[in-house]
């Protein structure tokens, strides 16, 4: 038989398990500002933590502080963000500290209403730095506090469900504490990272064990309920590897929306299609009728569709003669660390020759 907790003796149990258990020497839990807060909060959406760790220090190393960000450019933004996929998690932060600096003086607004106006900062996200930085009382409701909640209270359906999600919010809103917030909340996230786990709860050591609607039913994996299965459209593209004689390959840069947005990429052009090869052979000022040699193809995946890549190499005979300005550049496979580059690109540029003999 459960016995349901008063939110004060919620509040107990989570704040004495964390002052045992919690984390607190993770990077952006030293020094803390909002500025660290929020960066970290950002790229720890739809990443875990350990892969976080080395793009949140390599970030802050070279971009300190938000007016560092807000005068970074674009390229050098996306380029600290390659490999942690989500890319308009980046644009949104570089828009987000112009905003801040543009109508805030530099400093991030202290309420939760108006941090969650800023661009790609949510009400959760809002809640997190509020709290962990500000020292204000906000509730948050990041993934793993609902499945913490949604557990704890049998809070069953799918959390982007409208209803589902309000009433998860209630609970979080109900559960915070006026004080010490800053505790509760990484004691919150800290038990859904490390025991209230997606697929293996580590219930017989839960603080919350006695009081878990989801442990007394002996169905925790049941909640939260999962997103209705949609199939994902299935999409095709040929990336156009034009490699110059010194080795060198032609990037583009992608417009700042849609998939990939700002980063820099291979000549995209349509599966199958020679017409869009010449054509690009012909901008170069190449003349040439090559097809180019097929690489396997391989399987990207969006959250809303999958793309079949097929990688098309093509050795160019001699140098080109078209000035390359503005969005488009050659460079070294080896030597690409300063661009904001898709995964897949990452990937096909460490196969590719480095040189040609
Ligand atoms: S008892 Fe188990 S299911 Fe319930 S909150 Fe704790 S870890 Fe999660």
């Amino acid at each position: 038989m459960t016995k349901r907790n008063s939110p004060q003796a919620f509040q107990k149990k989570v704040l004495d398990w964390y002052h045992q258990h919690g984390r607190k020497d993770l990077p952006w839990q030293q020094q803390i500002t909002p500025y660290r807060v929020w960066v970290s909060e950002i790229m720890l959406q739809q990443t875990q933590v350990s892969t976080v760790i080395p793009y949140f220090e390599r970030f802050m190393a070279r971009l300190p502080s938000l007016a560092a960000l807000a005068s970074a450019n674009t390229d050098e933004v996306l380029a600290l963000w390659t490999g942690l996929g989500y890319y308009a998690r980046a644009r949104n932060l570089h828009k987000c500290a112009q905003t801040v600096v543009a109508e805030h003086g530099g400093e991030f607004p202290k309420s939760v209403e108006l941090l969650a106006a800023l661009p790609g900062i949510g009400r959760s996200t809002a809640g997190a730095i509020a709290s962990l930085s500000m020292g204000l009382a906000a509730p948050i409701l990041d993934g793993n506090v609902k499945r913490v909640l949604a557990r704890h209270y049998a809070i069953a359906g799918w959390p982007g469900q409208t209803s589902v999600a309000a009433e998860l919010w209630q609970q979080a809103e109900a559960l915070t504490p006026g004080k010490n917030c800053n505790h509760y909340t990484q004691a919150m996230m800290d038990l859904g990272a490390t025991l209230c786990t997606r697929s293996k709860p580590a219930c017989e050591r839960c603080p919350l064990q006695r009081s878990c609607l989801a442990y007394a039913q002996g169905n925790p994996l049941d909640y939260p309920g999962k997103k209705p299965k949609a199939e994902k459209p299935v999409k095709a593209t040929t990336l156009l590897m034009l490699q110059n004689p010194k080795g060198q390959v032609l990037l583009c840069q992608r417009p700042a929306t849609g998939i990939w947005g700002g980063l820099w990429c291979f000549p995209e052009i349509a599966a199958g299609d020679s017409g869009e090869l010449s054509h690009w052979l012909q901008q170069l000022g190449i003349n040439s009728q090559a097809k180019g040699e097929a690489w396997p193809s391989f399987r990207h995946t969006f959250s809303h569709y999958h793309l079949d890549i097929t990688p098309l190499l093509l050795p160019l005979p001699k140098a080109p003669s078209a000035v390359m300005e503005g969005q488009r550049q050659w460079v070294s496979p080896g030597q690409v660390d300063h661009l904001g580059l898709a995964a897949p690109v990452v990937e096909l540029l460490r196969r590719l020759p480095a040189k040609r003999a």
